[in-house]
């Protein structure tokens, strides 16, 4: 009789398991046709693994089946080229799931037809071992945002720096001088007669000098140096690391090369230059009128040379 009784029970305990299986399995089933409306990549995840990922998911990771990416990988966290921001700590720890979810919005990259996109991750749990992790695409949202920091940092004809973008790297470069007494010198430079070449040959023509010395500007100087259009046909270079003498050296290469270019519409352009070194106490001001107070030397003495507050 015993042995009925425990066949019974072992019977009525498989049927049980059998249940709870089959709902567990429903429940995950009913999950996978769930995501599958979802347009933005999704996963379900129980905190570490992959369980499910939406077709949608699947084909913009160049996958088939969701088995092809599990033989990859079966965790969300390896598909991430890169995570730029300091929730990195997070998203590489094992259960970096249930942390997300107290850090909603976290910033990943990922590689999408060979094109890396950055997503912004959103964690919903819906059951107590059971993550919804919803990848929505920001990258075009970040294009655009980038393109419009550069844009009010550059001036409109030339491209190049604009006067906002030089005083707020020469207020960093002033910082650093003070407290690591790192050199730096400024270099102001005006093209000469500059309202007769208007004159002669038109205001588009000046135009396309104006642009044509920036382009030639900027291929004479490092990539540290810094140059900005200080307005009108004047322009500026912040010079790191330079001290006076060097910068003078580095005016005068340079006032060489404006001097021998052959621009395309002119038959000769010259400059001015007025180089200034940054010393201890000076201010965006006082250093900028060091320089412009060279320059001015520089044009009286005849134009088309180099002049320092010393000289
Ligand atoms: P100097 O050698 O003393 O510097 O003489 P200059 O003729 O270069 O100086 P001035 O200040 O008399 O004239 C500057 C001219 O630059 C006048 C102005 O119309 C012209 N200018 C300023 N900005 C632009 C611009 O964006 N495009 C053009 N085409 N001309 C400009
Ligand atoms: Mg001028
Ligand atoms: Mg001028």
């Amino acid at each position: 009789m015993d042995y009925i009784y425990s066949i019974c029970f072992l019977i009525f305990a498989l049927i049980i398991a059998a249940f709870i299986l089959y709902e567990k399995n429903s429940f995950d089933r009913h999950l996978r046709q769930f995501i599958e409306f979802n347009n933005n990549i999704t996963v379900l995840t129980d905190r570490t693994r992959i369980i499910a990922m939406n077709q949608t998911g699947l084909n913009l990771l160049g996958f088939k089946e969701l088995d092809t990416l599990l033989q990859k990988t079966p965790y969300l966290g390896k598909l991430f080229k890169e995570v730029p921001t300091d929730d990195h700590r997070f998203v590489v720890s094992i259960n970096w799931v249930t942390k997300l979810e107290k850090y909603q919005n976290i910033k990943v990259t990922m590689q999408l037809q060979n094109r890396t996109q950055t997503f912004s991750m959103q964690v919903n749990q819906i059951h107590p071992n059971r993550y919804l992790v919803t990848f929505y695409n920001i990258s075009k949202v970040i294009a655009e945002k980038e393109s419009i920091t550069q844009d009010a940092e550059k001036d409109e004809l030339t491209h190049i720096y604009n006067r906002k973008k030089f005083n707020t790297m020469l207020a960093f470069a002033i910082r650093d001088a003070t407290v690591y007494g790192t050199p730096f010198s400024i270099i102001l430079l005006d093209i000469d007669h500059f309202k007769t070449i208007n004159d002669t040959y038109g205001h588009d023509v000046g135009d396309k000098v104006l642009i044509e010395l920036s382009a030639l500007l900027k291929n004479v100087l490092r990539g540290d140096d810094l140059l900005a259009r200080w307005g009108g046909e004047e322009f500026v270079i912040l010079s790191a690391s330079t001290t006076l003498d060097h910068a003078q050296e580095l005016a005068q290469r340079i006032r060489k090369e404006i001097a021998h270019f052959p621009f395309s519409h002119i038959t000769r352009l010259t400059c001015s230059f007025g180089v200034s070194e940054f010393a201890n106490g000076d201010t965006k001001e006082s250093l900028l009128k060091k320089a412009d107070k060279a320059l001015y030397f520089a044009k009286t003495k005849g134009r088309n040379r180099v002049c320092t507050t010393n000289s």
